[in-house]
């Protein structure tokens, strides 16, 4: 099918919740795409940082075909062999005891919402209450987008779920003085994503385990996109070397299979027990295989370290074009989550830059992300310099 073919049975027949560019994408090898009629762009945004790997990585195709070879589904009624094999190599590499699996970042949020819940409920002192940030984004199911703080997400869908609670990020004497009695869990974005590419002060993340563990509130991090890689580090919390009691993941855990998961310490595992929580596809045979190999891939020597240097020099290239360019506010992220800040919006300069084969995405109005496969190297920064340079210029920012 050609762009147009696709864009007429698009317009007729799916529901337009995300007002797609006219753009039909058809391939992918690496960090590199090409639409319907060839044209090849150089991707910078990963499927929104699910692509850690780039596009149709070998090893990650080759065990989604091993397994659909195999067995695809089963059910979690029975054990699953790549899903326990994920859930020791994830525990290996993190805090966490235990894991649920489930197919998505919102489903993984919702998960830990009600986890903290029963938690409470079971030992007998309910805690209902969840304080999350402002600006933060946690998913678009009910529980999760309750607990996103961001009320242009919640427009028409209220009410929502009760007790939840937004704080400014960044902030640990707000945050202080939002926790109650009542309060059974900090919900944060260890560097905020779709808010804006926020990273927080050194030491707010260490404060906020402090307040936390003072207060006896559980805290819980959602590395579904800063997590796996992203920022240069396995998991973004280990930037400040503060460990949560939950943690949530999913985009980039099956470099583009379906899979979403939550991570907890022992004693916070005990808040779910048999049929208190479920989910049909979780974790399936061909999903927890695909992560597998995913999370081998991630975890294999000096793979991360190399996507921090590439990151580092990314964020170098990009504070020197701010550097000539007024309406550049500032640049900030880690690894390879980086936002741009402009003093107007981006949606023109998105829309330049697509023109001129690069693909990447906003965060929020006035800020341009880049979440590049990890693989990228310093070419591929340099050849998306030039072209944002020759963009800035064509738009006379
Ligand atoms: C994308 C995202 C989610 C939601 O993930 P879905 O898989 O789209 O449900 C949740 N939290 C963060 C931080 C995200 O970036």
């Amino acid at each position: 099918m050609n762009t147009e073919e696709i864009t007429q049975l698009n317009e007729q027949h799916v529901i337009n919740t995300y007002g797609q560019r006219k753009l039909a994408l058809v391939r992918g090898e690496g960090a590199r795409v090409w639409d319907a009629e060839g044209r090849e762009y150089l991707d910078f945004f990963a499927g929104i940082a699910v692509c850690n790997l780039g596009h149709c990585h070998p090893t990650v195709t080759e065990a989604i075909c091993r397994q659909a070879q195999t067995l695809v589904h089963i059910s979690n009624l029975y054990y699953i062999e790549p899903q326990v094999k994920l859930a020791a190599l994830l525990s290996h590499h993190s805090f966490a005891d235990k894991w649920f699996f489930c197919n998505s970042g919102t489903e993984a949020n919702e998960a830990a919402i009600k986890l903290a819940r029963r938690y409470w409920s079971v030992k007998g002192t309910p805690k209902p209450e969840i304080i999350t940030a402002e600006h933060s984004f946690h998913g678009r199911t009910l529980g999760a987008l309750s607990a996103t703080g961001q009320p242009k997400y919640h427009q028409g869908f209220e009410p929502l779920l009760p007790d939840m609670k937004y704080v400014p990020y960044n902030d640990l004497q707000a945050l202080e003085a939002a926790i109650t009695d009542r309060t059974g869990m900090v919900l944060l974005e260890p560097i905020q994503g779709e808010g804006g590419v926020r990273v927080p002060d050194p030491g707010y993340l260490a404060g906020v385990r402090n307040l936390c563990t003072e207060k006896n509130v559980l805290l819980a991090f959602d590395e579904v996109q800063a997590g796996l890689g992203r920022t240069g580090k396995l998991f973004a919390q280990e930037h400040e070397q503060v460990t949560p009691d939950i943690m949530t993941l999913a985009k980039g855990l099956g470099n583009g299979v379906p899979i979403g998961a939550l991570g907890c310490t022992n004693a916070v595992a005990e808040g779910f027990a048999p049929g208190a929580h479920a989910c049909t596809f979780g974790g399936n045979p061909l999903s927890a295989a695909a992560a597998l190999a995913t999370m081998e891939v991630l975890t294999s020597p000096g793979f991360i370290e190399a996507a921090a240097e590439t990151g580092a020099y990314f964020l170098g290239m990009l504070a020197a074009v701010a550097g000539d360019h007024a309406a550049i506010r500032q640049v900030r992220g880690r690894g390879l989550m980086l936002g741009v800040e402009f003093d107007r919006p981006v949606a023109p300069l998105i829309e330049a830059l697509l023109d001129a084969g690069i693909i990447c995405g906003p965060a929020g109005p006035n800020v341009l992300r880049f979440l590049p496969p990890l693989i990228v190297e310093k070419p591929a920064v340099d050849c998306v310099i030039a072209a944002l340079e020759a963009c800035l210029e064509e738009l006379g920012w």
